[in-house]
């Protein structure tokens, strides 16, 4: 019964995430990887741009190499920069094209545990150690508060505050370490 009941909550948690997905997808919302950028630029630094290293405001940019940098430190640094995304050799458009379909296919059939590595490789002709990797990484950061970075960039702002309680996240906290 114990094990049903986390099984709904955790049902309920996708479809929430699946809910606040962008009506016609993540690829017609940010077609391109410039628009990808720009949405985690948007997320990330809400009142503009500011220095990872030392918080400065003072920013120039690079345009041709999308790299910012810090007038107070130097600092230069790009959007990706000291986030999930960092050092990823995976385009931003792949890491929302498939949180996205990890979303959709959590939801997509009973007790369902999302797609599989070669699931992901398949529909984003990755490699399986690439997708395997991502899919990890994406599944960690969707269930932290908010949905983590990611949840931020692709999902529509949630209006009913309905996010997880202490409980909830000492079942997920387990859900995850049995996972590993
Ligand atoms: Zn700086």
């Amino acid at each position: 019964m114990e094990h049903q009941n986390s099984q709904t909550e955790r049902n309920r948690y996708w479809q929430g995430l699946h809910r606040r997905l962008p009506s016609n997808g993540v690829t017609s919302a940010w077609p391109t990887e410039d628009a990808c950028r720009a949405r985690l630029a948007e997320i990330r630094w809400p009142d503009g741009v500011q220095c990872p290293r030392c918080s400065s405001a003072n920013i120039g940019v690079l345009e041709k190499r999308q790299t910012f940098y810090c007038n107070a430190c130097r600092h230069h640094f790009t959007v990706q920069s000291g986030s999930l995304f960092h050092h990823s050799r995976v385009a931003l458009q792949l890491w929302f094209s498939a949180a996205e379909i990890i979303i959709q296919d959590h939801v997509s059939g009973w007790h369902s545990a999302g797609p599989t590595g070669h699931d992901l490789k398949d529909k984003l002709g990755i490699s399986y150690v690439a997708a395997h990797r991502l899919k990890r990484k994406i599944i960690a950061e969707l269930l932290l508060p908010h949905g983590g970075i990611i949840g931020e960039c692709i999902l529509m702002p949630d209006d009913s505050g309905d996010w997880l309680d202490d409980q909830d996240l000492d079942e997920l906290d387990q859900f995850l370490n049995s996972m590993r």
